[in-house]
């Protein structure tokens, strides 16, 4: 369903994706950890258009994503991204929020669809009652999952989280976890950056380690863990303990 091939992709002069391959079927939950400034938001972001590519090539259900003849607004209506911030609009409501890009793309008519739209993507983050609130009265494991939501709302066949749990106070993490797993129970493909280990262990169909800007390792969760082939990997679990 994705077709990563190959994909390098250079800031400047330094080479942050030096030759990209992974495969997602559909329904998978792959999961793609490694340390810091290893590639994995350049990757998410080359995935659904956000940034171009030098070489190498990414296919979204057979798609092309940086051929010049890909429409990047209709692809991005498919492939839907959650980051860190949650980046909801502090002046307009939940509904407001949630409803403004489905109803300037016509997918939803304004009014009595909209909301009915709205309520039905709140109710699968468990957000149903605060769909007349404003950001600021909701916490922010609740922001985020407003954030799914809203992405939601777009009929995505692909979703891509960076890190969504990382600005969350511990105590909030879980609840956005479960809502990612019931996503993933559902059959939605994803494809996530996470901290959270136990998350992609008990999760993710597969697990990507990225180093460096290359797919070091990758396998299913169980095996990758117990049985890390390099050393960087192996460094890499024990640093997340
Ligand atoms: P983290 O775990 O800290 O989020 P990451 O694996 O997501 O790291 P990236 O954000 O993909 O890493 O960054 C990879 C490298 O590319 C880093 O060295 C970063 O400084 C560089 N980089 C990312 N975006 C840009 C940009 N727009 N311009 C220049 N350099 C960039
Ligand atoms: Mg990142």
């Amino acid at each position: 369903f994705v077709d990563i091939k190959n994909v390098r992709k250079s800031f400047a002069n330094v080479e942050v994706l030096k030759g990209v391959t992974i495969n997602v079927e559909k329904g998978e939950i792959v999961t793609i950890i490694g340390r810091s400034g290893s590639g994995k938001s350049t990757l998410l972001r080359c995935i659904n258009g956000l940034e171009s590519i030098d070489d190498g090539e990414i296919r979204i259900n057979g798609e092309v994503v940086h051929d010049k003849a890909t429409d990047l607004r209709r692809l991005r209506e498919k492939v839907g991204i959650v980051f860190q911030q949650f980046n909801l609009f502090p002046h307009m409501t939940v509904e407001q929020n949630i409803t403004l890009a489905p109803t300037l793309t016509k997918r939803v008519a304004k009014g009595e669809a909209a909301r009915k739209l709205a309520h039905e993507v709140l109710s699968r983050v468990g957000l149903e009652q605060k769909i007349d609130a404003y950001p600021e009265q909701l916490s922010g494991g609740q922001q985020q999952r407003v954030a799914i939501a809203r992405c939601l709302a777009m009929g995505p066949e692909l979703m891509l989280f960076d890190e969504v749990t990382s600005a969350l106070d511990p105590e909030l993490v879980g609840e956005v976890l479960k809502v990612m797993e019931d996503l993933a129970r559902q059959g939605m493909t994803m494809i996530l950056v996470t901290h959270e280990m136990n998350f992609a262990r008990n999760v993710a169909s597969k697990i990507v380690f990225m180093h460096a800007g290359k797919v070091h390792e990758q396998g299913a969760p169980a095996a990758l863990f117990a049985n890390p082939a390099t050393p960087e990997l192996r460094n890499f679990i024990s640093s997340t303990h």
